[in-house]
């Protein structure tokens, strides 16, 4: 039986996900989304689950949780429409059209994929990024962690030294909202200053129970030498002077920033040298016409939730004028310009159910 086939699927669950289907499902393009189950490690809704009040989001005069602003995003697809797929998409095929998609678990050589799909947007967002450091594996979720709003109340860090690594805005949301449960909050930041915001960076430094030492980095975590022990202390170095000291820590936080989550379509989509998919300025168009990116997967410079939602309707709005053009029977622009560059062709012969791709 031939897969299910839908004018756009988009993949992803964040800001830009949601918003491009709250546009497409208004105009009735009843798109598709994979959501994700615990894609990148992160839940469906993206990174804004991992945090706690969002006051930067217009329309929260009073500022939203992060996980309930997620909620109402989700809401608003399913109310114009939008099929809501709770699978992370683990192998797409963009080189032959309709473009393919199989989901985790499914995604053999001989599997059929789950959807086919006029036009995909890519919106897979980030993952939180790791050190590897000594000791990292072996007290990962015993005492060291990427998500201090996840894991802040668990008891082992009740009125305990923690420590956060990064001089970002999360390092500071994250350790300000440690010191509720933490007795004392360390930043190790590895340069002279803080990236965070001026407002950010400000609230961080005034808060009494943080201490931030800069020029600092970690060197190794230690703790209990148990089956499952727990991380009690860590040893940091001052990078200027060599100095090496280790500090009592029952928690440590990363908060070092984020990998676009690209890897499903390396190799098939342009991507920067940091592994971002690249878009033409100002739109959300990709290397391949009919395959459009939006939210953090693409923008390493703000990475904000409006940001993201605003790429997110410029996705949808290229994605629909996209579908009205090949429905007119007339071929987009934008492959009429990209075939003129790449005349050759480079379709999949051996499924020929499927038509190659005349765009690349
Ligand atoms: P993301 O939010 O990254 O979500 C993408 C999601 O798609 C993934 O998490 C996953 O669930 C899903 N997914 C990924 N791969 C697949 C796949 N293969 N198949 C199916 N699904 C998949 N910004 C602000 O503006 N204000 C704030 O206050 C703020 N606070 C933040 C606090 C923290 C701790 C962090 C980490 C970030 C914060 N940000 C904030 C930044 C903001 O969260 C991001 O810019 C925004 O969420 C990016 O949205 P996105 O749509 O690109 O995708
Ligand atoms: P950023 O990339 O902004 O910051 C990462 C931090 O980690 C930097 O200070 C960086 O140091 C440090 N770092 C990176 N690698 C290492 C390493 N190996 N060892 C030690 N330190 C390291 O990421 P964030 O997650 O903080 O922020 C991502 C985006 O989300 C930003 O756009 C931010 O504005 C936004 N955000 C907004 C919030 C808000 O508005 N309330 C809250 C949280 C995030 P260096 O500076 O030296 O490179």
């Amino acid at each position: 039986m031939a897969p299910p086939h839908t004018k756009v699927a988009i993949i992803g669950s964040g800001p830009a996900a949601h918003t491009a289907a709250i546009y497409l499902s208004r105009a009735e393009l009843k798109p598709v989304m994979y959501e994700g189950m615990l894609a990148g490690g992160t839940a469906a809704g993206g990174q804004l689950t991992t945090t706690t009040d969002v006051e930067n989001y217009p329309g929260f005069s009073k500022g939203i949780g992060g996980s309930e602003l997620m909620d109402e995003m989700r809401a608003q697809s399913i109310r114009f429409g939008t099929e809501i797929v709770t699978e992370t998409i683990a192998r797409v095929d963009l080189t032959s059209r309709p473009f393919r998609l199989w989901m985790e678990y499914s995604d053999g050589e001989n599997d059929e994929p789950a959807h086919t799909a006029d036009a995909v947007i890519i919106a897979t967002g980030a993952n939180a990024r790791r050190l590897n450091l000594a000791g990292e594996e072996k007290y990962w979720q015993n005492g060291v962690s990427a998500c201090a709003v996840c894991d802040g109340a668990v008891p082992i860090f009740r009125n305990r030294p923690l420590a956060v690594i990064g001089g970002g805005d999360s390092a500071a949301e994250e350790a300000m909202f440690l010191t509720k449960y933490g007795s004392h909050v360390t930043v190790l930041v590895r340069k002279d200053k803080l990236r965070a915001s001026k407002t950010m960076a400000k609230r961080l430094l005034a808060n009494p129970k943080v201490t931030v030492k800069f020029n600092h980095v970690a060197l190794e975590i230690q703790g209990e030498d148990k089956p499952r022990g727990l991380m009690t202390h860590l040893k940091i170095q001052n990078v200027v002077t060599g100095e090496e000291e280790v500090m009592d820590a029952n928690g440590l936080f990363y908060a070092v920033g984020h990998d676009p989550a690209t890897a499903l379509v390396k190799g098939q989509l342009e991507t920067d040298e940091d592994g971002y998919v690249v878009t033409q300025p100002g739109t959300s168009y990709t290397s391949i016409p009919g395959v459009f990116a939006a939210g953090d997967v693409q923008d390493k410079r703000y990475r904000q939730a409006i940001t993201s939602a605003g790429s997110g309707c410029i996705a949808a709005l290229e994605a629909e004028k996209y579908l009205a053009d090949l429905e007119d029977d007339d071929q987009p622009q934008l492959e009429k310009d990209t075939q003129a560059k790449k005349p050759e062709a480079n379709g999949d012969s051996s499924a020929p159910e499927y038509r190659s791709n005349p765009l690349l």
